[in-house]
């Protein structure tokens, strides 16, 4: 059984898909245009919040906002332990130092203790990430960031939809970076990101930002970069944002059964979902100290896994130069070892979910 089908063969979408692109082509409009305008308002509709910027990925959205927020050298910014690179790389982009802290042991993200305790005086951001599409544990981060004066900037790539105490990810911080890669909850057929923010003054720096920098034609204020959401990519995304929350439905039907299934299995440990939290499940992570060999069995009866992430930031070659070690993060790398996403999609049947917890189970 594969790991993720992308769900373009659900009943009605290829011909929306289509017609979208047709739209597209018809009106010659390729960049900055109407579908473009058209999905920011949707999305920020979506959200809750007064503005969404489209931008060219997940990790521009990330690297924008740090410099729109006016974050840089010498600047610390704390940073989840356990995450995906791309997080740390963001920070790393504009010049300033990741500072990590360890996450909740029961959900994965990051520890607001663990925050209030990580900040010094050069600490001007911090970015919480809702990992895996579990909220991350905002007021209290929020706080800590009022004490001190920190910007705010949640890491929602993996989790469009998800809510936090009602309130949807995307309005919950200063401002939100979501990813649209074609995995995510909400994907294109390609590259493609968003922010979304309510600061008047943070969404018109990163429309000029990502436009080389640029308010008004050929008078550039800034060093800005070319990262922009093509109108294709926004058209297909409008097709799909109107699908998202059917789909956020279906991935937590199949996680609720994956959970049934699963309960009490041996050494297992399934998600969970903090009484606060709606969780969305952009993939499901069980923990089991015998990871590897457990996805060794699974892949001999073809059933594909995933390991969300083999390597713990603080030991990866790319930030060696902060001059971290094995010990530094012991639950990071505990998660390293011990985590395994099971196979999920919104269309997977529960026949599909049952056949995997059983041989997960034996
Ligand atoms: C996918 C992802 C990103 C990066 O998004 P891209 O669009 O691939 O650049 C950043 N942070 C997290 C947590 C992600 O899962």
């Amino acid at each position: 059984m594969k790991f993720f089908d992308l769900g373009l063969d659900e009943p009605g979408l290829k011909a929306e898909l289509e017609a979208a692109a047709r739209r597209v082509i018809d009106s010659g409009w390729m960049i900055l245009g109407p579908e473009l305008e058209a999905f920011e308002t949707e999305f920020a509709a979506f959200c809750g919040v007064d503005h969404a910027i489209g931008v060219g990925n997940g990790l521009d959205a990330l690297i924008l906002t740090l410099r729109a927020a006016g974050i840089g050298a010498g600047d610390e910014v704390i940073v989840p332990s356990h995450t995906f690179a791309a997080t740390w790389l963001a920070v790393e982009a504009v010049g300033a130092r990741p500072v990590p802290v360890e996450p909740d042991p029961a959900t994965f993200t990051l520890d607001p203790a663990g925050v209030e305790a990580a900040v010094t005086p050069k600490t001007r951001a911090v970015i919480p990430v809702s990992l895996y599409g579990h909220p991350v544990d905002m007021d209290p981060i929020l706080a800590t960031a009022q004490r001190h004066g920190l910007f705010v900037l949640e890491d929602a790539a993996q989790s469009h939809g998800a809510l936090y105490r009602g309130r949807p990810t995307g309005s919950l911080a200063h401002a939100t970076a979501f990813s649209f890669y074609p995995t995510k909850n909400l994907g294109a057929l390609g590259d493609a990101g968003a922010v979304t923010t309510s600061d008047p003054e943070i969404a018109a720096k990163l429309r000029m930002l990502r436009n080389y920098g640029s308010r008004e034609k050929y008078r550039h204020e800034a060093a800005g970069v070319n990262s922009r959401l093509d109108e294709i990519q926004a058209a297909f995304l409008r097709a799909r944002l109107a699908r998202l929350p059917a789909a956020n439905e279906a991935r937590r039907a199949r996680c609720a059964q994956y959970g049934q299934a699963l309960a009490g299995a041996n050494g297992l440990t399934t998600p969970v979902e903090a009484e606060w939290a709606r969780h969305v499940y952009h993939l499901y992570v069980v923990r089991s100290p015998e990871r590897d060999a457990l996805q060794a069995r699974l892949d001999t009866q073809g059933i594909g896994t995933l390991i969300h992430y083999p390597i713990a930031c603080h030991l990866q070659p790319a930030f060696a130069h902060l001059g971290f070690r094995r010990g530094d993060f012991p639950l990071a790398e505990a998660l390293a070892d011990e985590v395994l996403s099971l196979p999920l999609w919104p269309q997977m049947s529960p026949d599909d979910v049952a056949a995997v917890a059983a041989a997960v189970r034996a």
